[in-house]
Formats: structure tokens, C-alpha cells, sequence
């Protein structure tokens, strides 16, 4: 066991390799001294983050705060693990930290809602925000502390996006970025934000947003920033759909239509396993069970390189990595889903063909 300290406040925590099937909390925490935003208002008075969580998780506010929580870490030998989110916390990103847990021996998980990579001003205000829950889930999953940044500290010369390389801009353009313009110009601003001061470390990312997972470890390239970026498993409901904060939006009717991502996931598999030889085939099995679902508004349903995310025609002569990809707006919520074609199905998604029923 390593203990670590906030040189600033005090905190402290104490650190233990988590046993392979850990169901208590990897980290033992011996403080509950909670930073205050040094110079920028919190979002949620820290008062309340102290009187609220039943496992309290110390918190830094700030970069510098950050940077020597970290530091301290190191000092003390400790291996490092980032996982970066906006909050609004599920069993997905705790996915996310349990893994981090597993691997490193200091855990900090990042909640910040991002403005920069919200096109509509009305989706960033709607966007699920539970600070409170978060850190209490984030504690229970392993993490050791959170960093949790007011907008002023992670943008101090005001809200803009930093001038991205061609091959990141390309990337960013695809898709997620044709359908949402800026998004990825303001992912790629701010996880070098995130990443950066936690200096050497692994960073985690679910593959559940595929094409940021890919700018993601383009950008840590091109900065040459020293980070092991970890991909990690999508984690579903029983029935298959893919967990996402903005799935609380969804009414239970429009929960049940959103279903026809994953289905139309499966069915992209099913027809490339079954023998489709160019890309529009298997497109056109994913976009025929989206429509079966009139509710449902596609954007997109493609199948393309999983590296570039560009189109690939010929499938017979590629033995190139690919991924299907699906956007869709449900009741005014847009969401995504992927999958690995060549890889089994997952359970959830493994019953029996529903475009066929
Ligand atoms: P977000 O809070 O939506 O920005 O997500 C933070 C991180 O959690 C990102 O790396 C996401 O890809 C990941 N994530 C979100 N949903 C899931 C999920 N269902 N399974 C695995 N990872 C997820």
C-alpha cells in the first residue's frame, strides 16, 4: 500500500492492488478534504460534494491542483491511470475505472462537461449532470481522487478550440463531425487539457465513442504526449442498447425504438459474416432495420476502415480492421453505436436476427 498526498489541501489517500474480483472500493480513502476551486466559482459548492457523498472522494479543482496530486503519486512510485468524462456516471464509465484500477495504482477520473464540443447551446444545457452521485460512484469503482475543473480553469482565455493537424481535422470531419460541426475540434482542445499534466499514464476511453477513441489516440501522436491510450469494451443493457448518459432522455417508448442501433449493428455483422462483398451491401442491411423503426431518424449506418474510418468498397480483398458505425436521433436524442464486425457478437446482441421476426 502507497500513501499519496495533496500537498495543497491535505488530502490524502491510500492505495491497494485491487483483488481480481473486487467488490469493495480498490482504494482506501483516509481523508475527505475536498479542494475549493483556487479563483473559479464550482459548478457545486465543495460543502455539498463533503456533506453528500457517503464515500467521499478528494477532489482537485484546479490544473496546478492536479499536476501535484500527481506528482505527489509519482513520488511515491505510484503508476497512473486517466479517465476522462463528462460526468452523469453508469455502469460504462465505471467500466472504464475499474479497469484503470485493475491496471494502475493511482486512478484520477476527470468530470467535465466540455462546452466547446456542444454545437446547440440548449444540448449543452440539457446535458445530464449528477456531481454529487458521480464521485461517490467514481470512489466505489476505484478511483482515487477526481479532478473536476470549473469552465474558467480549463479555458482560461475564454471558450475556443486550438488549430488541429490535417490528418486530425480529416478525421474530425467524418460522421460524428459532418453531423456535428466542431465537436471533435473541441474534444481534441481538451483532452491534451486532461491528459497533459498527468504527465506519464494510461488513459482510458470507451470504444463506445469509436471515431473520438480514434481522434483521441491521434491527437496523443501528434503531441507526442506520453499517454497509453486504452480502449475499452462497450458496455450494453441486457437487451443490447449501448449506455449512454443521454439514454436517461429517452421515454420508454423511445427507449424501446432506439433498440434498432443495435439491431441494425447485428444485422450489418450477420450480412458481412454471410458473405456481402462491397460496403453498400451491408450498409443497406443496417439502414433497412433502422427503418423498420419509423421513430427512429438515421444519420448514418456505414461500414468503413476502423483506423481512418474511411469508406471501404471491395470487402473480399481487405483483411483490413473495419467497424460498423450508426448515428440516429431518437425523440430528439441523437445517439451512436458500434460494433467490431469480425468479432463475435456480444451476448446481448447474439439472439435471434430481429429484422427477420
Ligand atoms: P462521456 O462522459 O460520455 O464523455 O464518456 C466518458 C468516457 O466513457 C468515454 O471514453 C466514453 O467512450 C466512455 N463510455 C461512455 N459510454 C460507454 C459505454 N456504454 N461503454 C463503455 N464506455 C463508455
Amino acid at each position: 500500500m502507497s500513501t499519496v498526498a495533496e500537498p495543497e489541501t491535505g488530502a490524502t489517500w491510500a492505495t491497494t492492488a485491487p483483488p481480481a474480483t473486487a467488490t469493495v472500493p480498490a482504494v482506501t480513502l483516509t481523508a475527505t478534504t475536498t479542494e475549493v476551486g483556487a479563483g473559479s466559482a464550482p459548478a457545486v459548492p465543495a460543502t455539498a460534494y463533503r456533506r453528500a457523498t457517503a464515500v467521499p472522494l478528494p477532489t482537485v479543482r484546479t490544473v496546478a491542483g492536479y499536476r501535484r496530486a500527481v506528482e505527489a503519486a509519482r513520488r511515491s512510485g505510484a503508476t497512473l491511470g486517466v479517465v476522462p468524462t463528462m460526468g452523469a456516471l453508469h455502469a460504462g464509465h465505471r467500466s472504464l475505472i475499474e479497469r484503470a484500477a485493475a491496471d494502475c495504482d493511482v486512478v484520477v477520473v476527470t468530470i467535465f462537461v466540455n462546452p466547446t464540443q456542444f454545437g446547440e447551446a440548449a444540448d449543452l444545457a440539457s446535458y445530464p449532470r449528477t456531481p454529487i452521485t458521480d464521485l461517490e460512484v467514481a470512489a466505489r469503482s476505484g478511483a482515487s481522487f477526481a479532478f473536476v475543473p470549473a469552465v474558467t480553469e480549463m479555458y482560461p482565455d475564454g471558450l475556443c478550440t486550438v488549430p488541429l493537424p490535417a490528418a486530425t481535422t480529416a478525421l474530425g470531419r467524418r460522421l460524428e463531425g459532418r453531423s456535428r460541426p466542431g465537436h471533435f475540434d473541441g474534444v481534441a482542445t481538451v483532452v491534451p487539457r486532461l491528459l497533459a499534466p498527468a504527465g506519464r499514464c494510461r488513459a482510458y476511453f470507451g470504444e463506445k465513442d469509436f471515431q473520438q477513441l480514434a481522434l483521441v489516440r491521434l491527437v496523443v501522436g501528434e503531441l507526442g504526449l506520453p499517454v497509453d491510450v486504452v480502449g475499452c469494451d462497450t458496455v450494453r443493457d441486457p437487451d443490447g442498447l449501448a449506455l449512454s448518459s443521454r439514454n436517461v432522455r429517452l421515454s420508454a417508448r423511445e427507449r424501446q425504438a432506439a433498440l434498432v442501433l443495435s439491431h441494425a449493428l447485428a444485422a450489418g455483422a450477420r450480412s458481412l459474416s454471410s458473405g456481402a462483398v462491397d460496403a453498400s451491401a451491408v450498409e443497406a442491411a443496417m439502414a433497412g432495420v433502422v427503418a423498420g423503426e419509423p421513430s427512429v431518424e438515421l444519420d448514418y449506418a456505414v461500414l468503413v476502415r476502423a483506423d481512418t474510418l474511411e469508406a471501404v468498397d471491395r470487402l473480399d480483398s481487405t483483411s483490413l480492421p473495419l467497424r460498423l458505425l450508426v448515428a440516429a436521433t431518437v425523440g430528439g436524442v441523437r445517439l451512436i453505436d458500434n460494433l467490431d464486425p469480425r468479432r463475435p457478437l456480444p451476448d446481448e446482441l447474439s439472439g435471434p436476427d430481429p429484422g427477420r421476426s
